[in-house]
């Protein structure tokens, strides 16, 4: 809806409203002064909503005090937490303490209502993201913590509701707070409760079961860059070893990112030959998701095959090509073979495997509500609730024009950017910036990015990329939610002259060599050549005292 008709629709709720006060008469039995207050406060409720769509918080905050206190009058129940949200998740960019004012102006019964709307099934990101900004910009992230442990309280232990709650209390001490300690610790709880969701939620739960594993795994990497003493470095990387999996045998290869951490450790505990050994899985793991008959897994394999690479100095190029390749179809044939057995597959009905074409990325930052099913039930529930109304003698006909005016069913649906048309063969799905910009996701390379060779899965753009430079220099402060880490290393793409992949042919500069020949040779010749040069180098003796 835009904003005119959202303003048209105010309007309606005010006539609306005032009709309903004028049918009103003193001294009516009781049956009808509850149809009246129900009436009223659904139409209060409803300009609330019209309100925060258009931004104007202070009016919206007024008129939900407004319906809240008639809402009172009838019931002892709170709003719904879809309600609550609305009012929650108005909180104003400069003004951080207004959310934070709110939740303290509201009962615990209706805090702890929004808190089962956020936390219940799926968590409401944004409305959880909003309220841990605010609580750290204000200094109130202790109020939090005691709000979201006081909820978690009576939580049956299996319950995913509770899971996601201490998610979020593991989250405001890690990375909110960088209580390394606190994080770490819930982190391992989490991972090891054994919590029984409803079969539609597995799949979420172990995505955010990935998430907290590849946070812990961050923290225990920082621990081991920080310490100088090897024993202590030695127990952190046999933790780190011994992460559970939260996909049981079901390869992820995100938790490669994890095993790249833990190659990267025992590269300096030793032994070197260990070293290889596991980077020689990692690179397996790598070539075999690109050399089978899949393509959603090519991209993750790539990310991972540039970090990999990257580690071997005559391989830097090589790992150059890999990161540049992530938005390209490797294969055509594969890829369309693939992309008709998922056509034909959800034609059937069945799961669409498609989505795994999705990273971590996409799963963490632009994860879209689907709003269709919960606004389906809102809009009925507003007709019932409506109806109600008609006993009251209120207006059929203006009923009909607030309720096309608010038709949730009218939002208009999320638009898929397309890909600029260039010469080249581009996959599905994006990428986007882990820092504090929130700039749209790339499709293809419009712009560079800078992908973490330290952090899991983690890929800044050119401004977070300086911001995060400064950062480390203490030039300039940390934003409330630091990303990516102090000291981490990056690998820019797309490299100099990439022109992507057509055809199956990669392009750089004048240079054309088709992908499968590209990973050929990395597989026969250039890997093992790297590690002859790994074996004889001697990089820690230096001429000391000779002229040139
Ligand atoms: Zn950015
Ligand atoms: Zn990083």
């Amino acid at each position: 809806m835009d904003n005119d008709q959202e303003a048209k629709a105010i309007e309606c709720l005010d006539r609306a409203y005032l009709m309903l006060l004028e049918q009103h008469v003193e001294g009516v039995h009781t049956q009808q002064l509850s149809a009246f207050n129900m009436a009223r406060v659904e139409i209060l409720t409803d300009k609330v909503s019209a309100l925060v769509n258009l931004g104007r918080a202070e009016e919206a905050l007024q008129i939900f005090n407004e319906a809240r206190r008639v809402q009172a009058l009838q019931s002892k129940e709170p709003f719904d937490g879809y309600m609550l949200d609305d009012i929650a998740s108005f909180e104003d960019e400069e003004n951080a303490s207004k959310l934070m004012e709110v939740l303290k102006s509201w009962t615990d019964k209706e805090r702890n209502t929004w808190f089962a709307y956020c936390f219940e099934d799926e968590v409401q990101d944004d409305s959880v993201i909003s309220v841990q900004r605010a609580a750290k910009l204000t200094g109130q992230t202790n109020l939090l913590l005691e709000w979201l442990t006081a909820s978690a309280r009576d939580l049956p232990p299996q319950s995913l509701h509770l899971f996601n709650l201490r998610g979020a209390i593991a989250y405001i001490y890690y990375p909110v707070l960088g209580d390394i300690d606190r994080g770490k610790s819930l982190r391992q709880e989490i991972l090891a409760m054994k919590t029984k969701p409803d079969p539609e939620f597995e799949e979420t739960m172990n995505e955010t079961k990935t998430q907290h594993q590849l946070q812990l795994a961050n923290i225990l990497f920082y621990e081991f860059q920080m310490t100088p003493d090897p024993l202590r470095k030695e127990t952190i990387m046999e933790t780190l070893r011994a992460l559970p999996s939260a996909h049981g045998d079901n390869y992820d290869e995100r938790e490669s990112h994890v095993g790249m951490l833990y190659a990267n450790m025992l590269r300096v505990i030793g032994p070197a030959k260990d070293y290889q050994k596991h980077m020689d899985e990692l690179f397996k793991n790598c070539i075999d998701g690109l050399e089978d008959s899949v393509s959603w897994n090519d991209s993750p394999s790539l990310r991972l095959l540039a970090k990999v690479l990257a580690s071997l100095d005559s391989l830097q190029r090589d790992a150059m090509i890999a990161i540049s390749a992530q938005f390209s179809i490797l294969d055509r044939a594969i890829h369309e073979d693939n992309a008709d057995d998922i056509a034909s597959e959800s034609s059937e009905g069945l799961v669409n495997t498609g989505v795994a074409e999705a990273d971590c990325d996409q799963a963490t930052a632009g994860e879209e509500e689907n709003p269709t099913a919960s606004d389906e039930t809102s809009e009925n529930n507003q007709r019932d609730k409506l109806s109600g109304v008609d006993e009251a003698e209120y207006s059929d006909r203006k009923i009909g024009e607030v309720l096309d005016h608010l038709g949730v069913a009218d939002r208009p649906e999320p638009t898929i950017e397309e890909p600029a048309k260039l010469d080249e063969d581009l996959r599905q799905g994006a990428i986007g910036c882990d820092g504090e910009c929130g700039m749209e996701t790339l499709s293809s390379w419009t712009q560079p990015l800078y992908y973490c060779m330290l952090c899991p899965n983690t890929d800044i753009c050119e401004g977070c990329y300086f911001k995060r430079m400064k950062q480390t220099k203490g030039e300039i402060e940390e934003p409330w939610l630091s990303f990516c880490g102090a000291n981490h290393h990056y690998i820019k793409g797309p490299m100099k002259d990439w022109k992507g992949i057509k055809n199956g042919v990669i392009r750089v500069g004048e240079e054309e060599i088709a992908f499968k020949e590209w990973l050929r040779g990395l597989k026969e010749e250039r890997w093992q050549k790297a590690w002859e040069i790994f074996w004889t180098r001697q990089s820690w003796l230096k001429d000391i005292g000779v002229e040139e």
